[in-house]
Parts: structure tokens; C-alpha cells; sequence
């Protein structure tokens, strides 16, 4: 097989895979205006809450080497629809389309999102949809898409999955669904023939190998590990203010402890060890960061497996030729 003319997309980090980021905002009646972001969550490394806290806004936001992030509205017309006009007219077979970019679906945006999913997969494009999903987005989007074989094959839902402890994953993902919800969620998606693949990204505790083999008959595709993209305690301060970080330890609490012992939980033994899985498992992904970490020198190798497994879930040589 060929991979001289292999994209470089579906590979390392968020913005190695896609060509395109689009998002949901949603309409804030009482203010007369869009939110800066849909995300009713408050995860601790979440790198647009980040943004939205330090410079007020995370939208709209040009991300250089042709990536850009395309709002589609949930109720009103207009400008947005522009957008995603245009964003159709540029799709080719091969371009990937990572939605929602900076939020997540909710049962109200179901309808919106999915309308959006049949009209990017019609003009084929690929959809990745990051989710935290819960059972209750998972089935009424398999209620409402609408979408034949090879239309379905272009929709890729990467549900994230960060560690088997529910309970650290409550004091990092503050109001996201829990293990069981997405877990939930996934056998839904599967049940209903789509492709289903794992972010653990960030990891939050070093056990991604019980967490790959716990939740195995939930995903069909490949597993991803990775980690924050910034250094917690950075990350922790731009989000919760000045001290936090500090404040967060001593207090004792669940994601206190978890600062506390972030270095040390994720050494570069600790990525070794993930890239040893990785060779020892065709589905497993290694995120760019997780390589940097082990300081091991084998990234573009790593590229040429993962963009075959991406072409074999796509179902064709459409996406990666
Ligand atoms: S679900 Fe995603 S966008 Fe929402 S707060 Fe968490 S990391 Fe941020």
C-alpha cells in the first residue's frame, strides 16, 4: 500500500486530525446574544474554558495552517448559516471536520448538530465528534441521523473515556456525564452500527491498560491516549484564578490530590510504557504529546498505522489517498 500520497491528518493531537473545526453555540435569550461557548462544563484542563477566562472569548478564533472554527447557530439564521455555507462548499473527500470544536452536544442541540453531521457527511466530508456523551444525546442522535452505509461511515464519534475512577474523573470532569453514562452511550452508538473510538485524552491515572480491556466491547475502533496539552498546574490557574492550584492541594481534595501527584504519575516511564501498549496493540493510538513525554523519537512512524486504521473505518482510500 501506498502512503506517499497519505494525508497527514488523522494522527497526534486535535489539530493534526482535522482540516476544519466547526461548533455549536448557543443563543442566550436573556442576553440577546451567543454564548462565547455551548459547554455547560467545567472540566479542569479544558483548554477553551482556559481561553474564555483569559481573553473573554475561545470562538471564532483562526487557528492557522487553514483551520478554522465555523459556528453554527442553534436558533437563529443568518451570519452562521454563512458560515457553514461556506464551510460545504470547500469540503473534498478528504477533509475531516472535527465538531463540536470547543463544547459538547446536549439534547437541545441534538437536532442542530445532526443536521449539521448529514449535511457535511452529503457533502463528503468526515465528521469526528469529540463527545463526553451520556445515554440520552447518544440515543436521540441515533433517533434523528438519518444516514446510509457510506454516510455513516463518515461520521467517527470519538467518545472520551479518562480514567476507570469514576471518582476522579467527577473532580476533573466537573459536570460531564459519568464512566457508566458514556459507557452507555458508546453501546448505543455501537448498537446502531456507527464507529466508535476512545479518547483517553487527557489520562487522568496511569491505568489506561485495565481501562482499554474494561471497555473493550464498547468501541470498534481505535483507542487514544494522550495527555494534558498543558501543564496542570498552569492550566489549573488560568481557569480557576491566581492560588487555585495551590488551594485546590491543600484543601486535600480529589483533583487536589491529582495535582499533587500529576508529575509523578506521568513520567516518561510512564509514556514508554504507553508506547510499548501501543506496539502490542493495532487499535491503539498514541496522541504526539505521549511521544514527546517518552522522548522517544518514532512519531512518523506511528502516523503511517493510524492512518490506515482511520482508512479502514472510513471504508475506502476517499480519505487518506
Ligand atoms: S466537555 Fe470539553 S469543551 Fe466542555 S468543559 Fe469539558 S473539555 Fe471543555
Amino acid at each position: 500500500m501506498s502512503l506517499q500520497k497519505v494525508s497527514h491528518r488523522l494522527i497526534g493531537g486535535v489539530a493534526d486530525k482535522a482540516d476544519f473545526k466547526a461548533n455549536i453555540r448557543e443563543f442566550d435569550p436573556a442576553r440577546g446574544k451567543f454564548a462565547s461557548t455551548m459547554c455547560r462544563r467545567k472540566c479542569k484542563y479544558c483548554f477553551p474554558l482556559g481561553c474564555q477566562k483569559r481573553f473573554g472569548k475561545c470562538t471564532k478564533v483562526s487557528y492557522g495552517s487553514g483551520l478554522y472554527e465555523i459556528s453554527c447557530d442553534l436558533s437563529v439564521r443568518g451570519g452562521c448559516e454563512q458560515s457553514t455555507s461556506w464551510l460545504y462548499k470547500k469540503l473534498t473527500p478528504n477533509s475531516i471536520v472535527q465538531f463540536p470544536s470547543s463544547g459538547d452536544i446536549s439534547l437541545e442541540t441534538v437536532p442542530t448538530a445532526c443536521d449539521f453531521i448529514e449535511n457535511v457527511v452529503k457533502c463528503n466530508g468526515t465528521i469526528l465528534l469529540h463527545s463526553k456523551m451520556d445515554s440520552d444525546v447518544a440515543k436521540a442522535m441515533v433517533k434523528r441521523l438519518k444516514l446510509d452505509g457510506s454516510h455513516k461511515s463518515r461520521l467517527l464519534f470519538q467518545i472520551t473515556c479518562t480514567t476507570l475512577d469514576n471518582n476522579l474523573m467527577e473532580a476533573i470532569e466537573v459536570d460531564a456525564p459519568s464512566f457508566f453514562e458514556r459507557i452507555s452511550a458508546m453501546g448505543i452508538l455501537l448498537r446502531a452500527g456507527f464507529t466508535v473510538n476512545v479518547s483517553c485524552t487527557p489520562c487522568l491515572s496511569p491505568d489506561f491498560e485495565d481501562l482499554y480491556h474494561t471497555i473493550e466491547r464498547y468501541y470498534n475502533g481505535t483507542f487514544s491516549i494522550g495527555v494534558t496539552n498543558m501543564h496542570p498546574n498552569a492550566l489549573f490557574s488560568s481557569i480557576h484564578g491566581k492560588g487555585s492550584h495551590k488551594e485546590e492541594i491543600a484543601s486535600g481534595s480529589r483533583c487536589g490530590i491529582w495535582l499533587r501527584n500529576y508529575k509523578s504519575m506521568f513520567t516518561s516511564e510512564w509514556a514508554k510504557g504507553a508506547i510499548d501498549f501501543y506496539k502490542r496493540h493495532d487499535n491503539v493510538i498514541c496522541e504526539r504529546n505521549i511521544w514527546k513525554l517518552a522522548g522517544v523519537d518514532e512519531y512518523e512512524l506511528s502516523r503511517e498505522r493510524t492512518r490506515d486504521i482511520v482508512r479502514d473505518k472510513i471504508g475506502g482510500s476517499n480519505v487518506c489517498t
